[in-house]
Formats: C-alpha cells, structure tokens, sequence
C-alpha cells in the first residue's frame, strides 16, 4: 500500500509518498509560506535509496488548496512523480496537533470526526485549523481515497490521572478540558518502539526516557511501551526550555507580569511563547548559534545552555523515579540528534541514575540510530533520529488494517 502523509501547518504544507511494504520513501517535499507571493515549493523524487530528484518551483501559493494542488501534480508529474494516478494512493495521513481528550486513537475521517477536530480548535487555535484545512483540501482533491487524522497528544492519553491532572479545582477539567495533554506524541511513540528494538526488546519489556530537543522541545517517561508523563501541558509552552518558550514557571508570575508591566494575558503569552527559552536568556534561539558565541565565552550564552541542560536533567531525575527501573535514555529532533555538547552536558556525572556517556560515541556525527553509552552503563543512552512521518504512515496504515 502506498500512504501519503501530510503535515499541514498555519503557512506551510510538508508531505511524503511512502511505499509500506519495505517503508520506502518515495517522495517528498515542502510548501511554505503559504498566503504569500514568495513561496516556496520543493519536490523530491527518490529512484533508490541513495538518489534524489529535486525541483524547485517558486511564486505565490495563495492557500492550502494550492499548496495541495502542487503535492498532487508534482506526485503524477510524468517527470517528477512516482504514481500515474491518485487512485494509486491507499491512505492519506495527516498529522493533527491537539486531540483533546476526545481522540485516544488515530482516527479514520468521516464527518463526525471532523466535527470533533473543530471542537478542538479552542485547545490549539494557531495549529488545528490548519490540520482540518489539510483534511479538507485531501478530500476535495484526492476523492475516494481514506484519510486518518494522527493527532500529536495520542500517545500521552495513556498517562493516569494522577500525572494529568492539574492541582486546580477539577470543574477546570470537566467544564473546560482543563489538564495536561503532551505534544510531540507521534515523535516519543517512533523513538520509544524504535530504542525497545534497538535494545532488542519488545516495548513492553522497557522502561524509557524520550527526550525530543527540537524547536520544541519534549519528554516522555515510557513504561512498557505507554506514556506514563510529559513535561509539555495543556499547550506546548510547559516543561522544558525551548528556543523561545519558556517552559514551566511560576503560575503566579503572569499576574505579576501583567500588574507590573501593565500587560495583557494574550501580551503575556505573547512573551511566554516567543521572546522567552533560549531567546529570552542570551537574545539567540538557535543552538548553533548559542554555541558560537558560548565558544567565545558570551556569557549569557553559556548561561541558557546550562539553564536548558539543567531544566532536562531535573526531568531526567523525576522520570527515572516515576518509571522505577530505567532502563534506556533516548535523543531525537534537531539539537537532540545533533548537538554532542548538550548531550553531553545532560548525561556527563550521571552515574546516580546508572547512564555512563561514552564521550567517542557520543561525538560521532551520522543520520543513523547511535548508542552512545558504553557497553558497560547500566542505562543505555541512545541518539534515533526523528522520522514521524513513517510513523504517521504506520499508524494510517494500522487503522485501515487492524
Ligand atoms: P527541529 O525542530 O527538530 O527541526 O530542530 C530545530 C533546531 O535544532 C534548531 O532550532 C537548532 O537549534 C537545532 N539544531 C539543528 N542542527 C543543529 C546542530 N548541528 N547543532 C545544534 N543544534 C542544531
């Protein structure tokens, strides 16, 4: 079966063809900036594993609809495709941010499930509209064939009450949805099955820590296979130091905020979202440049790679606890899968919870699945690069045959 999945953000549209039996990518790209005069779309045709074609074709993309308008022509280009006809697609799967507590599953798309998605809309109002705008442009354009909506808390649903709930009065809950939820699902589920079966394990033989360290950034403590908890909340911006999210705070310092700078809850969370993290520390919000200006002794640089790697390892801490026996801890996302001096800087002295870092490996640059402990720590550390696409087609093709 060949499954399309897409990932439709607020101004841009990411998708890839796979092919599910040996799980080859077929095709790939990217539409950004949608709304704009200058967007941007590339395609990528890949004959074999180590080739690729790529064409590059730019000018305005007034909305989603064009933008899937360009996946399906570039993927039935008699150049540039891979399929002679749409019919040939067996499943569509979209990538869906918030699920409420309404979506414990993937789920196939008819229209009540469309009309639970809208009810989410409140939960993630910057990124659920554009998941239904995905689903709906599909249908219109790709006719016939099944979409699945794979929503991004799935995942974390299986955690208990006790780790969800939010020590407020629990009408917040029943009235308004108010709990902890957890993002970056798709991503923990693929790194956690995958560090099972690195360790040659089923999943439900392992208790592990996921730790994705991207533009977001996210954990998870997973036992035998179920999120048990996650640091991000009812929205992202909770848990960890992200590139300009703050992550946990006092709650009581946005009242303090809003009386003293005299600003409002949607400034505020304005200034918690985008000009905090990493950016509101050192002015930076990307880890490479942290990292030049560190190299040059910045001082406030140093200081937010220590605050973000000191946030992860008080996670660390609490999760190996909540879990009981740990037994692998595991890197994935842009900084996660790239960065050797934050991790480093996380599992460096990290002999209390049984993690020994082995410095070679863990320096060794490649794309590939990586252990970098040593053969001798009892918990094993493991660098998995992110791949939510293959796991958005995992889950399509699971709905479609149970
Ligand atoms: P992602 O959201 O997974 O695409 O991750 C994006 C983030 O990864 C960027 O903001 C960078 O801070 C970080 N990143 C990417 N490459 C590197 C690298 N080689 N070293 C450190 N950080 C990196």
């Amino acid at each position: 079966m060949k499954i399309l999945v897409i990932n439709a953000g607020s101004s841009s549209l990411k998708y890839q063809l796979l092919h599910m039996e040996d799980e080859t990518v077929m095709a790939s790209g990217l539409v950004e900036r949608i709304g704009d005069l200058t967007g941007k779309k590339i395609h990528k045709k890949f004959p074999d594993t180590d080739r690729e074609i790529r064409v590059e074709k730019n000018g305005e993309v007034p909305d989603h609809r064009a933008a899937m308008r360009f996946v399906v022509e570039m993927i039935k280009d008699p150049e540039y495709g891979v399929i002679s006809t749409v019919a040939e697609i067996g499943a569509i799967g979209h990538r869906a941010v918030h699920g409420g507590d309404w979506f414990k599953a993937p789920a196939l798309v008819d229209d009540a499930v469309k009309e639970i998605i809208r009810k989410t809309i409140p939960l993630a109002p910057l990124h659920n509209p554009s998941g239904l705008i995905g689903v709906e442009t599909a249908q219109e354009l790709i006719p016939d064939v099944p979409n699945v909506v794979v929503f991004d808390t799935v995942f974390h649903q299986t955690m208990p009450e006790k780790a969800f709930l939010y020590a407020v009065p629990l009408n917040l809950y029943t009235e308004l949805k108010v709990r902890r939820y957890g993002f970056h699902g798709t991503s923990h589920k693929y790194v956690a099955d995958k560090a099972a079966l690195l360790m040659g394990k089923k999943p439900k033989e392992t208790n592990i820590i996921t730790v994705h360290l991207g533009n977001g950034c996210s954990m998870a403590a997973v036992k035998k296979g179920e999120c048990v908890d996650t640091s991000m909340g009812l929205t992202p911006l909770a848990g960890l130091m992200m590139g300009t999210r703050s992550g946990d705070v006092d709650p009581a310092v946005l009242a303090h905020i809003a009386e003293h700078r005299g600003m409002s809850m949607k400034e505020i969370d304005v200034l918690l979202n985008k000009e905090s993290g990493l950016k509101g520390i050192c002015g930076m919000n990307d880890m490479r440049d942290i990292h030049e200006k560190a190299d040059q002794g910045d001082r406030l640089a140093l200081l937010a790679l220590d605050m973000f790697c000191y946030r992860i390892q008080k996670y660390l801490g609490a999760y190996a606890v909540v879990l009981g026996r740990l037994d692998a801890v595991a890197f994935t996302a842009g900084i996660g899968e790239n960065d050797a001096v934050v991790r480093s800087m996380i599992l460096s002295g990290l002999d209390c919870l049984g993690i020994e870092l082995d410095k070679e490996r863990n320096i060794g640059r490649s794309k590939e699945d990586r252990l970098i402990s040593t053969d001798t720590s009892r918990v094993q550390a493991w660098v998995i690069p992110a791949n939510e696409e293959l796991q958005i087609a995992r889950e399509t093709a699971a709905v479609l045959n149970p």
